[in-house]
């Protein structure tokens, strides 16, 4: 491995696209990637279901601002447009009322119209939520599903500092296989983890087991929660701003859990939104038979989320099924194949589903988009601005990451 002007941390959507901004700018930069493969978080496999399947990201969100998007056509991909709401509202095992829904929608709007208005104290945004469940669920898109936090552990000014994701898309080809072929071109040391950077010395090292790599800079695109983790340790230590902010930053998760369901829609139509409101938190929500495949994919967010990682792929799969049974009969055992669950909490170089300030701790995100020595920068879908959380604005960060470290090379 050769030195170089950049080096670049991860191979995800931010790394790639800062790669791929540095080459443009005529400098010379490696790529080391601790996975096997590109994409981190984007991530498309036929293995489980023998069509593509995004374990990772798959709504092309915020898609009028959204580089994916835009490629997504020129190739002429399969797109569907999908705004959630929800289709069909159960709590428990019983069928929401109509008045039920409207009251759900109406809580829905009067969650974002308090949050836009909030000036206290009490940044949670489960000080925002009224009594009772048609509130909890109206929050639950919000909350687990979205934000992967339940709503006590989601700040208010972080929250509204995030998008309207609208409008949202959908492809059958997978959104893993369009950040892959996006980054195809880019060289990539795969199988390569970081795990020292030195910045006492002329510019950065950084130490790998297949040995050490100099740069003039260095953007890291892991995830807080890696970094919080030290699985990369820097020496000497990153001033302690940077230090808090990676642990004020704490990833959210979100596991995906689709069931094959052969030989019966279930009264569903192809992408129709379903939400299970249970106790403490259990929710689940399904997309029902995307481009009309045979499958029900089931979401679960936030400390359940977590829970249900630490019982089992097993027993998730039992949760959803037994879900399905309540809702729709026990005839719906007959139908179900294949079935999965994702562990984005137990891969060790993500460690969660994407990062959500801690309440009162929004401004941990503009310590981060703070470069260290003019040497250390950082980039990911944790310092997006308005796209936080999305694979579209991980992209987004890395370019423009890369075009400030492009700038503070420069000869001035
Ligand atoms: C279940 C789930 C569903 C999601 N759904 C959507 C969605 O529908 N739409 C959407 O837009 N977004 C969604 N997201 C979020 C989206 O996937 C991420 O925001 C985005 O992919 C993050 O890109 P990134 O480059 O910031 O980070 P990553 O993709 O995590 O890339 C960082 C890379 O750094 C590597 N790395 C870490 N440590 C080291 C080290 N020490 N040395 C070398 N390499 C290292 C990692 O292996 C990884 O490849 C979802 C995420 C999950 C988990």
């Amino acid at each position: 491995m050769q030195d170089v002007d950049v080096v670049i941390i991860g191979a995800g959507s931010a790394g790639l696209a800062a790669a791929k901004t540095v080459r443009a700018a005529g400098l010379s930069f490696t790529v080391l990637e601790a996975m096997g493969r590109i994409g981190g978080r984007a991530w498309t496999s036929s293995e489980a279901f023998g069509v593509p399947f995004d374990i990772g990201c798959a709504w092309l969100h915020a898609a009028d601002r959204n580089p994916y998007y835009a490629e997504a056509q020129a190739a002429g991909w399969t797109l569907h447009h999908h705004d959630m709401n929800v289709d069909h509202l159960y709590f428990g095992k019983r069928k929401a009322t109509e008045e039920e829904e409207d009251a759900t929608r109406r809580a829905d709007a009067d969650l974002c119209r308090l949050m836009e208005n909030w000036s206290g104290t009490d940044d949670r945004v489960s000080s925002l939520l009224a009594a009772g469940h048609v509130a909890r669920a109206a929050a639950t898109f919000a909350g687990p599903m979205d934000f992967g936090k339940d709503y006590d552990e989601i700040s208010i000014e972080d929250f509204r500092a995030a998008a309207d994701l609208d409008p949202n898309y959908f492809s059958s080809e997978g959104l893993g296989a369009l950040v892959a072929q996006f980054g195809a071109d880019v060289p990539v040391e795969l199988s390569t983890p970081v795990r020292k950077i030195l910045w006492d010395v002329p510019g950065v090292a950084c130490v790998t087991d297949r040995g050490t790599i100099r740069a003039r800079a260095a953007i890291v695109t892991a995830s807080p929660a890696v970094l919080a983790f030290e699985e990369i340790a820097f020496s000497p230590a990153l001033p302690d701003a940077h230090i808090e902010a990676f642990f004020d930053l704490p990833m959210g998760m979100l596991t995906k859990l689709p069931v094959e369901i052969r030989g019966t829609r279930l009264g569903l139509s192809p992408f129709d939104d379903l939400l299970i409101e249970r106790p403490a938190r259990h929710d689940i929500y399904f997309l029902c038979f995307p481009f009309d495949i045979d499958l029900m994919v089931g979401f679960v967010g936030g400390d359940f989320a977590w829970e249900l990682s630490a019982a089992g792929e097993a027993a998730g799969v039992d949760f959803v099924v037994d879900r399905l049974c309540g809702i729709f009969g026990n005839d719906v055992r007959k139908h179900v194949g294949r079935a999965m669950m994702t562990n984005w909490g137990g891969e060790r170089f993500v460690r969660g589903a994407y990062a959500a300030a801690r309440p009162g701790k929004a401004a941990a995100r503009r310590v981060l988009a703070e470069p260290v020595a003019e040497r250390i920068w950082f980039a990911g879908e944790h310092l997006a601005g308005p796209l936080i959380q999305t694979c579209g604005g991980a992209r987004l960060s890395g370019e423009t990451v890369a075009r400030q470290v492009v700038q503070s090379l420069s000869p001035r």
